[in-house]
């Protein structure tokens, strides 16, 4: 098929083709270790660690379609995956430049694991774009990017590091969870490696721990060889489960754009919320840039509630339709504090100068109506 297929029929269909008679519809989960192979091959036997199990399979080709990409590859986390693109590109000795703005997961990786490896980390500051060159070293391989960030969900502009590595022929990965590829694709802008936690929107279930990587044929092959050694590979039931969830991917990120600008216009009228993360509003920092790069903005929303832990303590107790825990960017909508998850690490001190005073609520608007959604919300403030 020569004509481009919309992001919707991609995630249905991958690379239609038709079916013979008698074909199931839906693909069956392969549920097995291993397969048949004929006797006397010497070909690559197929084996469910190596990745060439065929749910496995399909659901590569069909994620790699969404990005952009030559091809990508799932393994059974989103921190399987960052770790894996990441070793793909870096050896002992090597330098490696982070956005500081990143999951607690990743930076205690890079922190407490890539640096008893020999590989040495520095942190730029994204909102000073200069930093980014100043800090490039003779040893430095590469430069990791997450965007839209968590939970203050700033949009980074990816032009400035997109341009170091081209000249310096590093390595740009970026961690593009909260976008997912049917709001912005990084290799689009520059990247060349996009590392994904599935369990976020492209599974949208909040029922699969998975992750996958994107990117030219020779990084994914050196990322599955790497998984076939280290042992990452993602279960083919898990894989069935992320490739069923997919199918609805642009749909579901329709609603989740809509509920998130909803409950995003709604708080900022609200007196007991003192300020709303939003990349979809004016007064979000990154709004003009956000607007020109991103397909929709996501259902993820920041909300500094006046009167600080104590108020959000109240408020998240009241709350009846949104659930309180962790993750994110399933069908139905969760509520978390980042002071008790994903940056319990830091001091209140450093939370503050990353614009998460205590009082921050990170919601995840899921697929409720919005009116349901902002009359909990409401019910929960008064
Ligand atoms: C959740 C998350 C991860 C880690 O993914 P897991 O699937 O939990 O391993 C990495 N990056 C971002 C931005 C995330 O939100």
């Amino acid at each position: 098929m020569k004509r481009k297929l919309g992001h919707s029929t991609v995630a249905i269909h991958g690379a239609p083709a038709r079916q013979g008679d008698w074909s199931p519809v839906i693909p069956p989960v392969y549920q097995s270790s291993t397969f048949t192979n004929p006797v006397g091959s010497g070909e690559e036997v197929m084996y469910s660690r190596y990745g060439n199990n065929p749910n496995q399979v399909a659901l590569a080709a069909k994620y790699a379609l969404l990005e952009g990409s030559e091809a990508a590859i799932f393994v059974s986390s989103g921190m399987g995956a960052t770790a894996l693109a990441h070793l793909a590109v870096l050896r002992p000795g090597d330098h490696l430049l982070s956005s500081g703005w990143i999951y607690g997961g990743t930076r205690r990786l890079f922190d407490e694991e890539f640096t008893r490896l020999g590989i040495e980390v520095t942190y730029v500051n994204p909102d000073q774009p200069r930093q980014w060159r100043r800090s490039v070293r003779k040893s430095t391989r590469a430069i990791f990017v997450e965007t839209p960030t968590n939970p203050v969900m700033r949009v980074i502009d990816l032009t400035p590091m997109a341009q170091i590595a081209r000249d310096g022929g590093l390595a740009l990965l970026v961690d593009g969870t909260f976008a997912s590829p049917i709001n912005f694709r990084p290799l689009e802008h520059g990247a060349d490696i996009v590392i994904t936690s599935a369990t976020k929107y492209l599974n949208g279930h909040s029922d699969v721990i998975a992750g996958a990587v994107a990117g030219s044929t020779s990084i994914i092959e050196e990322v599955t060889r790497l998984m076939m050694l280290w042992g990452q590979s993602i279960d083919p039931h898990a894989a069935w489960l992320v490739e069923r969830g997919m199918r609805t991917l642009d749909v579901r990120m329709q609603r989740h754009n809509e509920n998130g600008m909803a409950v995003a216009r709604w708080a900022e009228s609200r007196d007991q919320i003192v300020r709303v993360h939003y990349p979809g509003l004016p007064s979000h920092p990154d709004y003009a840039y956000a607007t020109s790069v991103l397909d929709g903005f996501s259902g993820m929303v920041g909300l500094e509630l006046k009167g600080g832990a104590r108020a959000a303590e109240k408020f998240l107790k009241k709350l009846k339709l949104i659930t309180h825990a962790p993750s994110l960017a399933g069908v139905e909508s969760l509520i978390s504090e980042p002071r008790f998850t994903s940056h319990r690490r830091m001091t209140e001190e450093q939370r503050i100068r990353q614009g998460i005073p205590d009082g921050f609520v990170r919601l995840s608007c899921g697929l409720e109506n919005a009116e349901d959604i902002i009359a909990d919300l409401e019910q929960a403030l008064s």
